[in-house]
C-alpha cells in the first residue's frame, strides 16, 4: 500500500514518522520542493551566532512534541528560567507582563480604570455570536485598554495577525471554550485553579508551558526526522499537480515525473495546496486560496554585550499597534537559550511585517535593519551599530485564521472527504504552532491507519 505525502515541513515529516511507527510495511514517499526539508523550521550557524530563520521553539505543555523528540533520541532544552519575564512596550517604556493576580494589580501597564474594567469581566454576559473577531471579543469582555495593551500584542506575538480580522474562535479555541462553558474568564480561572491545586500545576487563560528547543536549534528536530525517514523523503521535488485515476492518485512533479499511490496527503501551506489542486477540484482550490499568508521578516542583530545597557533579563518585548512602531516585537534569543551567541555577545531577533504591516516585511535589507535599529534605540536605548546582521524574509509567513475560518474548514472537509484516500493537513487549518502540527499529524496517522485510507 503506497501513500504520498506532499510537503516536508514538520507536519509532513511527523505524519510519516507516526505512520511508519505503527505500520513499518507502509510504502511512503514524501515530496519536498526545497533542497532542505523543514519548511519554516531551519537554523543557521553564522559567525558563532545561532539564528533561527523561522520557528524559535515550542511550548512544553503538549506531550506529543516532547514524546516525538525523545523517541528520536533528542534532548529537549527548556528556555532559561531567567527568561520567563516578558515585556510590553507601552507609553514609551517597557512594562513586565503581569503573570499573577498580585502582579497584575500592582502593574501600571494598565490604568486603574483599565484594571477595574478587567475585574468587571465577571459581570459581562456571554457573547451571542458564534464567530467574532479577536478585537470584538477582547473589547467586549476585557475593555478597550486591555485589548490595546495586552491582547493586541499577544496576537502579534503568536500570529503576526490583525485582531480586527482574526477569528477569535479559531485562533484561541481554548479561551473560546472557557467563555462558553463558564460564562466568564475570571470565573473559569478560579475554577481551574481550584481543580489544579491538587495536581500542583499552574493554570492561566493562555496556553501556558515553557518555551523549549534544542541546544543546537530547532533544525535538529528536522535532521533527526530526515535520518529516520531515509530514502522515503525526496527533497528538491516540487509537486505541480494532483489528479485521480480510478482508485489511485497521481502526483505530477516539476521535472515531469509522476507517481501513483492509493493515498495522498497534502501537507503544504494552503496557498501552495490551492495551486496543486486547481485542475483537480476548482472549489477546493478557491477555498484554500482564501487563507492569507502575509509576509514577515526576521531580523537577527548581534551585539557585543558591553554595548548594551539593558540587562536583557527576560524573553524580549512585544509592541502594541497603538505605539506606532515598525517592529512587532524582539526576542532576546541569547537570554532565552544557551549557545545562541558567542561569548561576550548577545543576539536579538526582531519581527517585521505580518497582517497589519505587510508592506514593511519585504523591504530592502538595509532599510529593514535601519527600521529595527530605530525601534531598539527607542525601546532599549541601543545606539551602537550591530556587529552581526542576518535577515530571513518569508514572502508567505504565518497563515491567518480570519472570520469565517470555521466555514472554510467545513467546506474543505466536505470536499476532501468525498475522495477516498485523500487528506489535507498542515498549519493552515487547526493551529499554527509546531505543537498543533504534530498533534494534528498524530491524529491524522491514526485516522489513515484506522480507516485503511478511507
Ligand atoms: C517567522 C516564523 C516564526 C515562527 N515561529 C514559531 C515558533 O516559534 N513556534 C511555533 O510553534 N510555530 C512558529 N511558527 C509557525 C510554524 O510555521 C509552524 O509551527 C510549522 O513550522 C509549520 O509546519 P508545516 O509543516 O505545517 O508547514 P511548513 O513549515 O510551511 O512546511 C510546508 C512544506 O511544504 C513544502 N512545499 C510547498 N509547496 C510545495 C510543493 N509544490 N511541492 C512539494 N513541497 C512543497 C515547503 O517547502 C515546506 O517545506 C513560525 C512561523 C514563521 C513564519
Amino acid at each position: 500500500m503506497r501513500l504520498i505525502i506532499v510537503g516536508g515541513g514538520i507536519s509532513g515529516l511527523s505524519l510519516a514518522y507516526f505512520l511508519i511507527e505503527t505500520d513499518p510495511s507502509l510504502d511512503i514517499l514524501i515530496f519536498e520542493s526545497e533542497r532542505r526539508a523543514g519548511g519554516k523550521i531551519w537554523t543557521d550557524r553564522v559567525g558563532g551566532f545561532l539564528c533561527e530563520g523561522g520557528v524559535n521553539g515550542f511550548l512544553d505543555n503538549r506531550p506529543k512534541t516532547l514524546e516525538l523528540a525523545v523517541k528520536l533520541g533528542l534532548t529537549p532544552l527548556r528556555s532559561n528560567d531567567a527568561a520567563r519575564k516578558r515585556y510590553i512596550f507601552s507609553g514609551g517604556k517597557l512594562h513586565i507582563l503581569p503573570e499573577s493576580p498580585l502582579s497584575f494589580f500592582s502593574s501600571n501597564l494598565l490604568s486603574l480604570y483599565g484594571r477595574m474594567r478587567i475585574l468587571y469581566e465577571i459581570f459581562v454576559p456571554k457573547g451571542k455570536k458564534d464567530d467574532e473577531t479577536l478585537a470584538d471579543f477582547a473589547k467586549r469582555r476585557l475593555g478597550i485598554e486591555a485589548y490595546e495593551r495586552l491582547i493586541d500584542p499577544m496576537a502579534s506575538g503568536i500570529y503576526a495577525g490583525d485582531p480586527e480580522t482574526m477569528s477569535f474562535k479559531n485562533c484561541f479555541p481554548r479561551i473560546y471554550e472557557l467563555e462558553k462553558r463558564h460564562g466568564s474568564l475570571i470565573k473559569a480561572l478560579i475554577k481551574l485553579r481550584k481543580e489544579a491545586k491538587t495536581s500542583g500545576r499552574k493554570v492561566g487563560p493562555g496556553p501556558g508551558g515553557v518555551l523549549t528547543s534544542f541546544y543546537d536549534g530547532m533544525e535538529v528536530f528536522i535532521k533527526a526526522l530526515e535520518d529516520h525517514l531515509g530514502e522515503r523523503l525526496k527533497t528538491g521535488s516540487r509537486v505541480v499537480s494532483i489528479d485521480k485515476k480510478g482508485d489511485n492518485y497521481i502526483v505530477f512533479l516539476s521535472d515531469n515525473s509522476r507517481f501513483e499511490a492509493e493515498g495522498a496527503v497534502i501537507a503544504t501551506p494552503a496557498h501552495a495546496s490551492s495551486e496543486m489542486v486547481k485542475d483537480f477540484n476548482r472549489n477546493l482550490s478557491l477555498i484554500l486560496k482564501e487563507i492569507p499568508y502575509p509576509p514577515i521578516s526576521v531580523v537577527c542583530l548581534g551585539y557585543m554585550r558591553d554595548k548594551i545597557k539593558q540587562p536583557l533579563d527576560g524573553f524580549g518585548f512585544l509592541v502594541p499597534k497603538r505605539e506606532g512602531r515598525k517592529v512587532l516585537g524582539t526576542l532576546w534569543d541569547s537570554s532565552i537559550f544557551p549557545n545562541r551567541a558567542p561569548e561576550g555577545y548577545v543576539l536579538l531577533r526582531s519581527m517585521v511585517g505580518g497582517a497589519r504591516s505587510s508592506e514593511l516585511a519585504l523591504q530592502d535589507e538595509n532599510r529593514l535593519v535601519e527600521m529595527v535599529m530605530d525601534v531598539l534605540r527607542d525601546v532599549m536605548d541601543i545606539r551602537a551599530q550591530p556587529d552581526f546582521v542576518k535577515i530571513y524574509m518569508h514572502e508567505k509567513g504565518i497563515p491567518q485564521y480570519l472570520l469565517g475560518h470555521e466555514r472554510r474548514l467545513e467546506a474543505i472537509g466536505k470536499i476532501v472527504s468525498g475522495y477516498r484516500g485523500l487528506y489535507i493537513t498542515g498549519n493552515s487549518y487547526r493551529g499554527v504552532g509546531v505543537n498543533d502540527c504534530i498533534e494534528n499529524s498524530y491524529m491524522l496517522a491514526e485516522r489513515i491507519l484506522g480507516g485503511n485510507f478511507s
